[in-house]
């Protein structure tokens, strides 16, 4: 059994069709990617998921129970959490209240999950008390995840984590993404830089013009042209 599922997803945007019938699942402890162009649907997708954007037809399924269309408070207590493209902080919080924020619908002691990420990324430690509008892109991405490992997720779901970030800052960012896929962490992986996603996950799907146009292991689609013609065939 799948630990996400997704089957015959649909989202509409007025008379706008982004994403068109799309299958999917995520097996426990996967590193998966979705990859496409821009406007391809894959943020579309991601969104409909976690219950931000309205699914028009289609099943999102979670250990087989159906989550289509639940609040995102909801998913988000049942597991299942999404760091958002563009990162989203709360620029005029500090670094520690904008964790404390992802851990918003858990109750108890959250010392252990503030060690966790300070342990991933120690630079979010030194600057706990520091406001995240000041932090570098970077920074700023590292603690968009942390924020969303503040409710220990058994998936995350990742967009664009590299937007906009300086080549060797994305160097830094995929190691943690490997990383916490070490971890134990099962994760969906939306990403733009193709050749560095290949380079990390089990195995990918590519999204054209709303719909999922080929799936395989890294190793196959690194040594097809399919991804490339489906970014080629979106311009
Ligand atoms: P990107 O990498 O640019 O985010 P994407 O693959 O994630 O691309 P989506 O953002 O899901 O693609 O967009 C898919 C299609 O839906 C695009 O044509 C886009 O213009 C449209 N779209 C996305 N969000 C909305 C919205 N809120 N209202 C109307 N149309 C939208």
């Amino acid at each position: 059994m799948a630990l996400l599922s997704i089957a015959g997803l649909t989202v509409r945007y007025g008379a706008v069709e982004a994403v068109k019938g799309v299958d999917l699942q995520v097996e426990r402890g996967e590193l998966v990617a979705l990859l496409g162009a821009n406007g391809a649907g894959k943020s579309s997708t991601l969104n409909a998921i976690v219950g931000l954007a309205d699914t028009a037809a289609g099943k999102v399924l979670l250990h087989d129970a159906d989550i289509t269309g639940q609040p995102t408070e909801t998913l988000v207590r049942r597991g299942i959490t999404l760091a958002p493209e563009g990162r989203r902080v709360f620029a005029g919080l500090t670094v520690a209240k904008n964790l404390r924020i992802g851990a918003y619908c858990r109750a108890g002691d959250l010392a252990e999950s503030y060690a966790r990420v300070f342990e991933l990324f120690p630079i979010l430690k030194d600057r706990r008390n520091q406001l995240a509008g000041t932090l570098s892109g970077g920074q700023q991405q590292m603690l968009a995840i942390g924020r969303a490992l503040m409710i220990e997720p058994e998936i995350l779901l990742l967009d664009e984590p590299s937007l906009g970030l300086a080549p060797q800052i994305v160097d830094t960012i995929f190691e943690l993404i490997a990383r916490l896929r070490k971890g134990g962490i099962t994760i969906l992986l939306v990403e733009q830089n193709v050749a560095m996603a290949l380079d990390i996950v089990d195995r990918g799907y590519v999204m054209a013009g709303g719909r999922i146009v080929a799936a395989g292991s890294a190793e196959d689609l690194k040594s097809s042209n399919i991804v490339e013609e489906a970014y080629l065939g979106a311009h």
